[in-house]
């Protein structure tokens, strides 16, 4: 069979609530392997989850998957890329799931510049355990843990990533599917540590559609140049996740070349 031509999808019936951003970015992904497929074989693709409402993608896409454990989806991918360095791991990791219980993987893998991409669904809740909030919550957030919101401010993550060292850092939006799947074949491409959060809209427990559909802007039609990181880290800070009243760039912050960890072990 050849595999280029070979279904994304596994047949198992998808049990996301109708709507939710986590279709938008399976489709990204599916799309963005489709067309890299043409130079890298399907087999070669690994994809892993963590835990979540999110981490139900590895039993929906048909490729090499394997399901971690809470945060440690980068870990464990990292052991994969050592074991065998021609193999592409791709990690879809949830907000409470990676800035949380992960979060110290997460900078390390990052510092590493270890050659693994991780791809974020941001929705700013615990969502699988029903409306908890998580570090990227606002304090508006009323959530079943904090019906008067979280009493303490979010993290921004692409700023987070930019200090810890990674080489790729990247936001997208569920919503924006075409634009999506060109920053996943990017960061799948970059050689090094591939950072990419998903603005991904939870529609029963925060739903963001409407704040993101008013308030996104694309960063390369604002002429930003993802090589200073100066202008990543300015771009970056651009929204307080707390406020709703700001623009929210997404797009490739930064990008450059460093060597990866598995050439220097
Ligand atoms: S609870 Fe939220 S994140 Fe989970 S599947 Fe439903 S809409 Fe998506």
């Amino acid at each position: 069979m050849a595999l280029a031509k070979r279904s994304l999808y596994t047949g198992a019936e998808i049990t996301w609530c109708r709507l939710c951003g986590n279709f938008g970015l399976m489709s990204a992904f599916a799309w963005a392997v489709e067309e890299l497929s043409e130079s890298i074989p399907l087999e070669k693709f690994v994809v892993l989850s963590g835990i979540g409402c999110h981490g139900k993608i590895v039993d929906y896409i048909n490729l090499n998957s394997f399901y971690s454990i809470h945060g440690r989806a980068p870990a464990t991918a990292t052991g994969i890329k050592l074991a065998n360095p021609e193999l592409y791991p791709v990690c879809f990791v949830g907000d409470g799931d990676i800035y949380a219980e992960g979060i110290s993987h997460l900078l390390f893998a990052a510092k590493r510049n270890t050659d693994i991409t991780v791809i974020v669904h941001d929705n700013r809740a615990y969502s699988l355990t029903t409306g908890q909030f998580t570090p990227t919550s606002p304090v508006i957030f009323r959530g079943k843990s904090t019906p008067e919101g979280p009493p303490e401010d979010p993290i921004n993550p692409v700023a987070l990533m930019l200090e810890a060292g990674a080489t790729f850092v990247a936001r997208g939006y569920a919503g924006y599917t075409d634009h999506l799947k060109e920053i996943i074949k990017q960061a799948i491409l970059h050689k090094g540590f591939s950072f990419v959060d998903v603005l991904q809209p939870c529609v029963v427990f925060y739903n963001t559609y409407e704040l993101y559909n008013r308030q996104v802007y694309k960063l390369e039609s604002a002429g930003h140049d993802p090589s200073s990181y100066e202008e990543a880290y300015r771009r970056a800070k651009e929204w307080d996740y707390n406020r709703e009243d700001v623009r929210i760039p997404i797009g490739v912050f930064y990008k450059t070349d460093k060597p990866t960890y598995e050439e220097r072990v």
